[in-house]
């Protein structure tokens, strides 16, 4: 099958592939499919059954542990990175957390503690990454971070993370414009709802795939192989000229009123 977008001889890192079904996962498979290398982390010992066959499937090259928890395990990441690539292309950051009790409350309610928390680990690890990425896109590339509309509008049980992914939207125009002499590019992309692990945490996450399938003009709703594809586009060339967008991979709901 002839290639949509080509990515031979590009190398890029994938964090956030828990399972199959992740969206990392989508955009790994997208990523290999046009050709690119692509190392994946894993969270830990419990979640590496889960991400190892994904790993296999695209032949990845490096499989390593990152809790973005722990002290100096980014750093360790980047360090083989460097060691056995020397330089590499592309990067997707695919990673959300928020504690349950400040994910499961009105955003008013939420803790102190529990935003700094979300805010950490779904967004200033991005700027984290785009920081350590920097010295190794010797050749230019590309930042991409999964983000979503809750950032845009309130939407109804996604609380505390919509300011955490408006702030996240936020942080990749200016770290495209900080980025944009060396030819980095800095991308969100904006999905529509998808069943994951980390869409199994948002309350009556049933009901809301139900209302975005409803409103969405198409009726359809975005699969991980879609996501896939368009990270694949922005990692490529082809987007050269973009940089410091939010692109919605979400079947135009986002324009709807
Ligand atoms: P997922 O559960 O498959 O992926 C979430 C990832 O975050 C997991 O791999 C998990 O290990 C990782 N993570 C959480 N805490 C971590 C930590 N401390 N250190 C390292 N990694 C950590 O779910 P997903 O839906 O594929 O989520 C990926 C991204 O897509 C998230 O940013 C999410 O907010 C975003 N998103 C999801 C949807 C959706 O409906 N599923 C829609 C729009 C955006």
């Amino acid at each position: 099958m002839q290639k949509l977008v080509d990515l031979t001889g590009k190398r890029g890192l994938v964090v956030g592939v828990a399972n199959e079904h992740s969206i990392a996962a989508g955009c790994a498979r997208a990523f290999r499919a046009a050709g690119a290398e692509v190392a994946l982390t894993y969270l830990n010992d419990i979640a590496k059954p889960y991400v190892q066959p994904v790993a296999d499937e695209i032949g990845a090259p490096m499989l390593m542990p990152l809790d973005l928890r722990e002290e100096g395990a980014l750093e360790a990441v980047f360090e083989q990175v460097s060691a056995q690539w020397g330089k590499f292309d592309f990067l997707l950051h695919s990673v959300a957390f928020a504690p349950r009790e400040d994910l499961h409350t009105s955003v008013v309610n939420c803790s102190s503690k529990g935003f700094s928390v979300a805010m950490d680990i779904s967004c200033h690890s991005f700027l984290r990454m785009a920081r350590l990425s920097r010295p190794l896109m010797t050749e230019g590339g590309a930042l991409m971070t999964v983000s979503y509309y809750g950032a845009d509008r309130v939407v109804e049980d996604y609380n505390l993370m919509g300011p955490v992914k408006a702030a996240l939207e936020a942080s990749v125009r200016y770290a495209a414009a900080d980025l944009a002499a060396e030819d980095i590019r800095v991308f969100a992309l904006s999905a529509g709802p998808i069943k994951t692990r980390a869409a199994s945490g948002i309350a009556h996450f049933d009901e809301l795939i139900d209302r975005v399938r409803e409103r969405t003009p198409s009726h359809h709703l975005v699969s991980i192989e879609e996501v896939g594809r368009i990270a694949a586009f922005l990692a490529s060339e082809a987007a050269g000229p973009m940089s410091g967008s939010v692109i919605y991979a979400d079947n135009s709901f986002h324009v709807m009123a």
